[in-house]
């Protein structure tokens, strides 16, 4: 079959490789018809993770299930499954609390989360590829309903982002009528001012530095934040009374950015303790590594930062980290796409076929001008 290759740093290629197959009788395999392209593939495209060369990419994967293993009771052949970026067992102690960005039993050992086609989370093969095997199928296989054809961009979005922006949300304690402060106008940033829309905030506003993403930030009905300047602060306090937002969510990550282009890891999380009320929430699903050899400094290459500890603390705020436990929401969002009253789709700006996939890779890395969210059609 045909998949997406990571070869090292800034090295993909569509290439040939062996079949995905049924390898455990609780597996099946996955036809895709649509996988995205991440973020978090970006990380791997660029050097900055350990992940294997050799690797198939793509952990954003819905597809129309083609072959069923002997174990498997509720998937059957011709469903069209949407596959939650990390893969659990649904029986360790992680999984059966719903913390299936955790699962035990699936990760490497020692460590806790799976994933497809992923740095650090296990040997599975991603599915930017023709064809995905995925463990644990009754588990994992989320059942898209019969608009699948015409709402399929909507829904791949929860294998990983849309779940994944909810889950910010949620580290960061949302409730009705608060306001919240989004560093980040990615596709990530993007669903957690969709979900915190849907959750009721009287006010979102999404920091950036990239037009074509602000203005897509206008369009879900964010305030978009200029931060080209670097004045980001000054403008979410000038719209938040100077107290700051209710609670605040971290969609950048390791790789994060001043206004000169230059990696600065701790400027999104010192500003957003600065951004954010005192007793607020914050909620950080932008990925932060525990090492990063390629970082430009000393602390960095540890995966630490200088973090404004005595601030947070005297503010009296709290933190959730983490992976999205896709499955703790993805049926739910499911429906609320089935009822009409979200379209995580409206960010997408280029669908292309798997073939194409290298060279979305270098524009969406080069956060070029309107690529702020690519799609692959393999079946194509
Ligand atoms: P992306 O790289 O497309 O978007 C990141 C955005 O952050 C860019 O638009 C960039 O301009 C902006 N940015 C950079 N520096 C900034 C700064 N100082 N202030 C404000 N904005 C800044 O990525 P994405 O797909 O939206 O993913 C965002 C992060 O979330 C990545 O780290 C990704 O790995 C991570 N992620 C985590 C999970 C999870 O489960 N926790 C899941 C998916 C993605
Ligand atoms: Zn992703």
């Amino acid at each position: 079959m045909k998949a997406l290759v990571y070869h090292g740093t800034k090295d993909v290629s569509v290439d040939s490789v062996p079949d995905a197959k049924i390898e455990k009788p609780t597996d099946v395999v996955v036809k895709i018809t649509t996988t995205n392209i991440c973020g978090s593939d970006l990380h791997m495209y660029e050097g900055r993770t350990n992940v294997g060369k050799g690797t198939v990419l793509g952990h954003e994967n819905l597809g129309r299930v083609e072959e069923v293993g002997n174990a498997v009771d509720t998937v059957k052949v011709g469903d069209y499954v949407c596959l939650p970026f990390n893969i659990g067992c649904g029986f360790c102690a992680n999984c059966e609390r719903g913390l299936t960005g955790f699962c035990l039993t699936c990760a490497e050992p020692g460590s806790a989360g799976a994933a497809y086609g992923f740095a650090g989370m296990g040997p599975y093969s991603g599915g930017q590829a023709e064809y995905l095997r995925v463990p644990y199928a009754d588990f994992n296989c989320l059942q898209l309903p019969s608009d699948v054809k015409e709402k399929e961009n909507d829904y791949v979005m929860l294998s990983d982002i849309f779940p994944t922006g909810w889950h910010a949300t949620r580290l960061a304690g949302i409730k009705p009528g608060d306001s919240v402060v989004i560093y980040g106008a990615g596709p990530v940033g993007l669903m957690a001012g969709i979900s915190a829309n849907i959750q009721g905030a009287s006010k979102v506003i999404i920091v950036d530095q990239h037009p074509d993403r602000l203005k897509l930030a206008e369009k879900i009905g964010a305030v978009a934040i200029d931060d080209s300047t670097g004045d980001a602060v000054e403008k979410v306090l000038a719209l938040t009374e100077g107290l700051g937002a209710d609670c605040g969510c971290e969609a950048v990550g390791y790789q994060c950015q001043d206004h000169h282009g230059h990696e600065v890891p701790n400027l999104t999380m010192n500003n957003l303790v600065k951004s954010v009320k005192a007793t607020g929430g914050i909620g950080v699903v932008g990925v932060f590594l525990p090492k990063d050899p390629e970082a430009s400094n000393v602390m960095a290459k540890k995966g630490q930062i200088a973090f404004d500890f005595g601030s947070f603390w005297i503010k009296g705020q709290n933190i959730g980290t983490g992976q999205a436990n896709v499955k703790a929401y993805n049926r739910k969002l499911r429906d609320l796409i089935t009822a009409g009253k979200a379209k995580p789709s409206i960010i997408i700006s280029h669908e292309l076929p798997l073939d194409q996939a290298a060279a979305a890779y270098k524009n969406f890395d080069d956060r070029k001008n309107g690529w702020t969210k690519v799609i692959l059609k393999p079946a194509a």
